[in-house]
């Protein structure tokens, strides 16, 4: 689960980390009362307008003005609420702007990175930081990763205090910031660990003019699986910067997850799941999405399926690639009864059942009436719901 930049400052803040602060707006009548707000709370004159999105690179695409004055500040804000962002990171249509952070504007004499996420290869967090930090970080990690720098954390240990002042030193930290730096990084990995994070990253992390080592943009990613440990930050959750049908098919504990081509799956088991997309492929067409309907399919599950595939338009044909292992296919194949009935479905439905019950699910099928085309092993599955989709199409 993603959060914004605003709830992800509110962490850190609880774990004693400075961050660039600011008030959060959704409507452009409060615009003006909350620059005065940061103003006051601030003491700020200058101002940053953020907008609030589920997308880095915001910069970039115009969703991050400074603004020299309270009347620039009011007009960037007007601006950027309700604007289409379009970002590296969103999709080509854009991301609406529905909340902006504004934010006070900090003096900066020096832009660092910073994140810890989970090296799956090593199996163990691992922090990385670079003194090339702002908006070409990407850039830097593909054309000079030297300059990043590297630390892994024994799980069992914990972030050491010379792990800390290891990175500091290599950051080029002294004095009064290397103190800092080192606190606030210990802190961050606590962050990271207590929250279940499976990223912190803190891009700039800054010096200011000042001095002060200080977070001025924050992104998480959190674990789905711990969520349950953390209703706070389950209640930070925005399904407006979702996919609508994803929002949807997790309402029903179905893993879905939208893709670009044409072919419908419905797949019970994630790994099952990822060979029919496969074969898809390999037989010429394009999958419409990943979905695994879980071990415990039902009538009720495979009609949400089916209503999740259909409301993608792109859809074209679908697949059904059911292994009754857990699940009785005869009760997969009254599901797939009801849902055509009850859904008025205009597009072909290829069908693949095997495991237990599956001859009784395909009498069930063919007796009753309704257009599903058959299919025996999972090559003769894709070739048939690919001819299919390529029919429809033309
Ligand atoms: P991102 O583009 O989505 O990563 O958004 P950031 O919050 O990282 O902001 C993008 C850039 O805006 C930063 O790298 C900074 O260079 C600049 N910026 C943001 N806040 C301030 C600020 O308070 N003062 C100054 N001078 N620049 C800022
Ligand atoms: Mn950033």
């Amino acid at each position: 689960m993603k959060i914004h930049e605003y709830q992800a400052k509110e962490i850190l803040k609880k774990y004693s980390i400075p961050i660039q602060d600011g008030v959060v707006v959704d409507n452009a009548d409060a615009v003006e009362s909350a620059i005065n707000q940061v103003s006051t709370t601030f003491n700020a004159s200058q101002f940053v307008i953020k907008a609030q999105v589920h997308a880095g690179g915001r910069g970039k695409g115009g969703g991050v003005k400074f603004s020299s004055s309270k009347e620039k500040a009011i007009e960037n804000a007007k601006n950027i609420l309700g604007m289409t962002l379009i970002t590296p990171q969103t999709s080509a249509e854009g991301q609406l702007v529905q909340k902006i952070m504004v934010a006070e504007a900090l003096d900066i004499a020096k832009e660092y990175y910073v994140a810890i996420t989970l090296d799956r290869a090593k199996s163990k967090n691992v922090i990385m930081a670079s003194t090339e930090g702002g908006m070409e970080i990407e850039e830097v990690a593909e054309h000079s990763p030297e300059k990043i720098i590297r630390v892994w954390v024994e799980p069992a240990h914990g972030l050491q205090g010379f792990q800390a002042r290891y990175i500091a030193f290599k950051l080029g930290f002294e004095g009064e910031q290397f103190k800092q730096f080192t606190k606030l990084l210990s802190n961050l990995y606590k962050c990271y660990i207590n929250t279940d994070a499976s990223i912190v990253e803190v891009n700039p992390l800054v010096i200011t003019e000042q001095g002060n080592v200080v977070a001025l943009d924050a992104k998480f990613n959190f674990d789905d699986n711990a969520l349950y440990r953390h209703p706070d930050i389950v209640e930070m959750r925005d399904t407006n910067e979702e996919d609508p049908t994803e929002v949807e098919a997790s309402k029903f504990n179905l893993n879905y997850i939208k893709l670009d081509g044409n072919v419908g799956c419905m797949v019970n088991g994630a790994g099952l799941a990822m060979a029919t997309m496969d074969i898809i492929k390999l037989k010429g067409g394009d999958p419409a999405n990943f979905l695994d309907v879980g071990g415990g399919a039902n009538v009720e599950t495979v009609k949400n399926g089916f209503r999740i595939i259909l409301s993608d338009p792109n859809v074209k044909a679908v697949l059904i690639n059911i292994f009754g292992g857990i699940v009785r296919c005869d009760r997969v194949a009254n599901g797939i009864i009801q849902a055509v009935k009850e859904l008025d479905l205009k597009i072909p439905v290829v069908v693949r059942l095997e495991g237990t019950n599956a001859e009784l699910a395909k009498q069930l099928l063919s007796e009753s009436g309704v257009a599903i085309i058959p299919a025996s092993g999972l090559a003769d599955a894709a070739e048939k719901v690919v001819a299919a989709a390529q029919g429809a199409k033309n």
